[in-house]
């Protein structure tokens, strides 16, 4: 079990309060991965205040110095890739070719944004009066708060943190609650790598509580944040208020179209991983899939099957296919979709209760789930789910399945 603190000005410190939360493994809620440290306002103050603090002699640092400091960063990422990368599957539970490819990620972007320190480039553009240069310039914005979703637990924290470091920004990140350990772990890596005190901070604690008066701190100059729409719904329209810079990315309620000359093979296989991969916990996943009449049937026969022969279990284990899902509280939300698709009238397909069977016992695992005779209207067509629940709705041409779609 780790003890995990806040990373302040170089230093990792305890919160205030001296409050502590635990992060535990979904797959066995016996498990503790981790003790947290549990923050307050007065810590988000004393980070936003190193971030501040550093951002000058960070900004003046040339580009390509920032962007070396990314590129060890990346080298310590991919000498740690399998612990990192097991360390996920313990605390989030994707299964562990998953979690090594969330690693590559962070990898990839490292090299990536260590890159673009060498060309941060501006523009000259010939002016219409004559003696004159125009020319623009790529300058940092200042104090960068980074707020993350537990599901891709070091790819999204490496999507904001290396990007908003390689231009001169200085960072205060909070992470999921559900994923605090690897967010440490990532954070280490950049202190191996050599980033000086204070440009880049880690807070935890709730979203409610730190992360929303993060967001609305006067020493923070802009937000990138990755979760829920509902979140960023809200955050949008606090940074609204005060004319802050923010980015959102958020839920999704992606489909997959089948047609009638489509190989259902390939659409299958298209299927199951896009609907039942990361247990269905992506923005990404497929949890709609829009099927030409004349193949439904068919279809429904294929993917059943398919889904049928998955391995559930914990992500550790080589032959598991699908992990279980974050928590308590999503566990227990997804199950209530699928009472509700019950009670609108789709057609349970397969699964659609909790797992329970040899060591599943202990986690928040829950059966993949077929809907048939889904109608585009019904609320598990309409509302992101966030578990490993599909629909599968049927079209009489390709218009109406793009109209289903859109809608
Ligand atoms: P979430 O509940 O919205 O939380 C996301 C982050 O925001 C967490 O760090 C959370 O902190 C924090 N937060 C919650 N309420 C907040 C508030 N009022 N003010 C400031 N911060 C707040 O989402 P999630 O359950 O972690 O992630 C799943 C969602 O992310 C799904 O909807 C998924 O589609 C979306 N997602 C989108 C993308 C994309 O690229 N578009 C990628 C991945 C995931 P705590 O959890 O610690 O309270």
């Amino acid at each position: 079990m780790e003890k995990v603190r806040n990373y302040i000005n170089g230093k990792w410190v305890d919160s205030k309060s001296g409050e502590t939360f635990r992060s535990i493994n979904p797959a066995n809620e016996e498990e503790v991965v981790g003790v947290i440290t549990k923050s307050g306002r007065a810590d988000v103050d004393q980070a936003v205040k190193a971030a501040r603090d550093a951002y000058e002699k960070w900004r003046l640092t040339p580009a390509p110095r920032r962007g070396e400091v990314l590129f060890r960063a990346a080298e310590i990422l991919l000498r740690k890739k399998e612990a990192l990368a097991k360390l996920e599957t313990r605390e989030m539970g994707k299964i562990l070719s998953e979690g090594l490819g969330d690693v590559q990620e962070a990898i990839d972007m490292g090299y990536y944004m260590a890159g673009e320190g060498r060309r941060l480039s501006g523009e000259t553009i010939p002016s219409e009066l004559p003696d004159k240069d125009m020319k623009s310039l790529r300058v940092p914005v200042g104090v960068f708060a980074l707020i993350t979703p537990w599901n891709f637990p070091i790819a999204i924290p490496s999507w904001k943190v290396f990007p908003a470091l390689v231009c001169g920004n200085t960072v205060v990140f909070k992470p999921s609650s559900d994923t605090a350990v690897c967010a440490a772990k990532f954070v280490e890596a950049l202190i191996e790598a050599g980033l000086p005190k204070g440009v880049l901070n880690l807070i935890y604690g709730s979203g409610e509580e730190v992360g929303e008066y993060l967001v609305s701190h006067p020493g923070v100059d802009a937000i990138s944040f990755t979760g829920s729409s509902e979140t960023g719904e809200r955050l949008e329209a606090k940074c609204g208020a005060i004319h802050r810079i923010i980015v959102t990315e958020m839920g999704g309620k992606n489909a997959i179209i089948v047609m009638d000359d489509a190989n259902l093979d390939l659409a299958v296989e298209g299927a199951v991983w896009g609907g039942f991969g990361t247990t269905g916990q992506r923005c990404t996943a497929a949890s709609r899939i829009v099927v030409h009449n004349r193949v439904y049937q068919k279809f429904i026969e294929k993917f059943r099957t398919a889904t049928s022969r998955l391995t559930i279990g914990n992500g550790l284990d080589k032959r598991t296919d699908v992990g279980p899902v974050i928590n308590e509280s999503q566990f227990n939300k997804i199950l209530r979709y699928i009472d509700i698709g019950k009670r609108e009238g789709a057609k349970l397909i397969l699964g659609g209760k909790p797992y329970r069977k040899g060591n599943c016992s202990k986690g928040y695992f829950i059966e993949p789930t077929i809907f048939g005779e889904v109608h585009p209207e019904m609320r598990i067509a309409q509302e992101e789910i966030f578990g490993p629940v599909v629909s599968v709705i049927k079209a009489k041409d390709l218009k109406e399945a793009i109209q289903i779609v859109n809608h």
